[in-house]
């Protein structure tokens, strides 16, 4: 066996760099019309070593490199139980491109049943681009950024309602100032299929301190989008069939694989949008449930003492509607209580 690892090395090796004859994503390693599976090492530092479980799907023939990211958030299961079924769907050796599906982006935040933090106290979602000698959730980030977003072209960051959230599915549709961009990521966040859109143009414009994922793909050039179908550490069909299908239906809007689309022309679009947050630490009593309108000044809930006593009334800022309410008991200071958003009439400037 050695003697023809001798004659295939320098083959390999007069491949250019950016000829991608193999696309390597931590010990994912694929040749092109193939797929791999394996994992990105997050080194120890002053916490543990983590270990990202990584599909690389490498077309047959060169074209763009979409990301899809799960499980940013470890209690926010729809995306990583529907990952797999995506995998199983593609044929490398008909695909024009590639997809690294990075199956559970915070597996400390997933077996420890965490919601938005993980057991550093960090959100990996404000983080990025990360720092090699931060803790965890800071070391994933910067793992997940040069290994996943410097080498896609493009990427899908796959939320759902936290462990708490009562969430009806939507999509952020994110506004950096790059022209090209953000046209590229309105036509991914329609061909995900969500036909709720949230317009988001108050991200970070700093690639050092791009906070969120899909932020640091922006900031970098690559069009992206954020998407949230599911909650409440459900795993409901429909669900997860909204991310598997959203995802293979980005595939075939880049070209890269002739999969389903689920393409929304005429999605209801958000023009302005609020998460309201407990001003004090308590117990929750919502007065909503998501997907209900609301007028500016509707009780969403309430905020008591351990005793009973009124500590906060939660109202809506303007009218909208619900995208997701907190639907569990637990209020702690300065975290969210619910996300109202209101409805343009017509599409968003661009
Ligand atoms: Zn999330």
């Amino acid at each position: 066996m050695r003697s023809v690892w001798m004659w295939a090395l320098p083959l390999v090796l007069a491949v250019p760099a950016h000829g991608q004859d193999t696309l390597t994503v931590g010990s994912a390693e694929a040749r092109r019309g193939t797929t791999a599976s394996g994992w990105l090492n997050v080194p120890a530092g002053i916490d543990p070593a983590v270990r990202i479980p990584v599909s690389v799907v490498h077309g047959a023939k060169p074209g763009p490199v979409l990301a899809l990211v799960a499980g940013t958030h470890g209690y926010e299961y729809t995306s990583i139980v529907a990952l797999p079924r995506v995998l199983r769907r593609l044929d490398p050796a008909r695909m024009t491109g590639s997809v690294i599906l990075v199956h559970m982006a915070n597996p400390p935040a997933f077996y420890g049943r965490r919601i938005y933090y993980g057991p550093d106290g960090k959100n990996l979602n404000r983080v990025y681009p990360g720092k090699a000698d931060g803790t965890q959730s800071e070391r994933i980030a910067f793992v997940l950024t040069r290994e996943v977003i410097d080498k896609a072209t493009h990427l899908v960051d796959m939320h759902c309602g936290d462990g708490n959230e009562s969430l009806r599915p939507y999509s952020y549709w994110q506004v950096s100032g790059s022209p090209a961009v953000d046209e590229a990521s309105r036509q991914m966040v329609l061909a995900f299929g969500l036909d709720h859109v949230v317009v988001d143009r108050e991200r970070p414009k700093d690639p050092a301190k791009s906070a969120y994922t899909s932020n640091t793909a922006v900031l970098r050039g690559k069009p992206a989008l954020t998407a949230e179908s599911g909650g409440m550490g459900l795993t409901d069909e429909a669900s997860v069939a909204a991310q598997e299908a959203g995802a293979l239906s980005v595939i075939a809007h880049l070209g890269i694989a002739d999969t389903p689309s689920v393409k929304v022309d005429n999605p209801v679009w958000f023009d302005r949008s609020e998460v309201l947050r407990a001003a004090a630490t308590g117990v929750w009593h919502p007065a909503v449930e998501k997907m209900q309108t609301v007028a500016a000044g509707t009780l969403l809930g309430r905020v008591h003492d351990p005793f009973g006593k009124v500590l906060q009334e939660v109202r809506a800022p303007f009218a909208g509607e619900v995208l997701y309410v907190v639907a569990t008991p637990p209020a702690t200071e300065g975290e969210p209580l619910a996300f109202v958003a209101h409805r343009l009439d017509g599409e968003p400037a661009r």
